[in-house]
């Protein structure tokens, strides 16, 4: 079995620090999966497609081009070409991505880009599904937790340039997208299992990191 590791977790749980840190110390590719789902809803709203509505959603969900670059030190996303990867952290992005993650025409698409990128591993893969859907057979699967205290802190922290983005709003906005997220109909985000949990509340980044190599080297 090729060498993958999934990284599954609520928003702001730390993933894609952590995601990376694994990456970078293991030589590894990086994939987030969240910046795909991202840049699907940011082309959603760019051509007016209404989120809401799940049949239009996936009637353009075969249609924009989407490309990670899976380099930890430099992940990069594009649409149609377009770099994307700024436009896809806006609030207007965070709080519709649910809906269209939501559409099974999307996940069937994205999981199928997604595995195509794995191809024969040597990665870290961050989202939600990743150890339930995208690759039950990965032989590392960590579950990342916090408390919903530091996951709306480290999210605050993300969306300093929007002066809306308190942190009792981000509070409330994410625990909506975290309801939307574990109580849809495809693939709710749910721990695997056999995924190792790791909370993170009272780790700092390197000791998740280490925790995480750690795994990966037994
Ligand atoms: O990880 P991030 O917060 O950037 O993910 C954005 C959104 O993309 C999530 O809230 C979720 O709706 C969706 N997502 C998903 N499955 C994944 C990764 C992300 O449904 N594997």
């Amino acid at each position: 079995v090729p060498l993958v590791i999934a990284m599954d977790g609520p928003s702001g749980s730390g993933k894609s620090s952590a995601s990376k840190g694994v990456a970078r110390a293991l030589g590894l590719r990086y994939l987030d999966t969240g910046a795909m789902y991202r840049a699907m809803t940011w082309w959603m709203l760019q051509n007016e497609v209404p989120v809401q509505d799940q049949a239009a959603v996936a009637a353009s969900a075969g249609k924009p081009v989407l490309e990670s670059g899976t380099d930890p030190d430099n992940p990069t996303i594009t649409v149609d070409g377009a770099d994307v990867s700024a436009p896809i952290r806006t609030r207007e992005v965070t709080n519709a991505v649910s809906a269209v993650s939501a559409v099974p025409e999307v996940r069937a698409r994205m999981v199928a880009l997604q595995r195509e990128i794995i191809g024969t591993g040597g990665i870290v893969v961050e989202g939600r599904d990743i150890g339930t859907v995208v690759m039950p057979e990965a032989p590392v699967k960590v579950y990342l937790t916090a408390s919903e205290a530091a996951r709306a802190a480290r999210r605050a922290g993300d969306l300093t340039a929007d002066p809306g983005a308190t942190v009792t709003v981000t509070q409330a906005e994410q625990a909506r997208r975290d309801r939307l997220d574990s109580t849809r109909k495809a693939s709710p985000l749910t721990k695997a299992p056999d995924a190792h949990e790791i909370d993170s509340t009272e780790l700092n980044l390197g000791e998740v990191i280490e925790a995480v190599v750690r795994l990966a080297k037994e």
